[in-house]
């Protein structure tokens, strides 16, 4: 079987649903017999070269999260939604009930703070955050979706042992064995 190519990406999220893909433990050595992790935050890719799978955790929250998203699914052949909030903004989505200016100012100048300038930030560098909050599909096609907020490492591994083995993961199945 060809050695496959995997990235994982980490946009607006709190970076649980990569904690629980670490909870994969030593089976991280199945799939690196079968892939080669070419980006992810834990590994110094800078690049994301093409690739057979991406996994993407978190929401589109900015100009950066949107442009970035737009390259993954061009050098990906598979995109694969990982977590509630890539699938449905979940909790990077509960901004989404407010005006963004009460957010900063929620954040910056209202709350208890030693920062005596109590100013919201606005350095021309720092990403420019959208009014709302978007899922992954809402902006470009997903290929499957793994659920949960995280996901259990079982159900991620599961997954990737499938896709990199060339087959169609079937989370019913999983989670009929696992709930009967
Ligand atoms: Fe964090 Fe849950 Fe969102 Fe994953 S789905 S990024 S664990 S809040």
């Amino acid at each position: 079987m060809v050695r496959k190519k995997l990235a994982t990406v980490w946009l607006g999220g709190c970076s649980g649903c990569h904690m629980s893909l670490l909870d994969i433990d030593e089976r991280i050595l199945e799939l690196a017999r079968l892939a080669d992790i070419v980006k992810c935050p834990v590994v110094d890719g800078k690049e994301l070269p093409e690739v057979d799978l991406t996994l993407v955790e978190g929401s589109v929250t900015s100009d950066e999260h949107l442009r970035e998203l737009k390259h993954i699914r061009k050098q990906s052949r598979l995109l694969v939604a990982l977590g509630d909030c890539a699938v449905m903004t979940n909790i990077t989505g509960m901004r989404n009930y407010f005006a963004l200016k009460d957010v900063f100012n929620t954040a910056y100048v209202d709350a208890p703070s030693n920062d005596r300038l109590g100013e919201v930030p606005n350095d021309p560098q720092l990403l420019k955050l959208h009014d709302k909050v978007f899922p992954l599909q809402e902006v470009v096609k997903v290929d499957f979706t793994i659920r949960g907020c995280p996901p259990d490492a079982d159900t991620i591994f599961y997954v990737l042992n499938e896709f990199l083995n060339d087959r169609m993961p079937d989370l019913a199945a999983v989670n009929k064995l696992k709930y009967g």
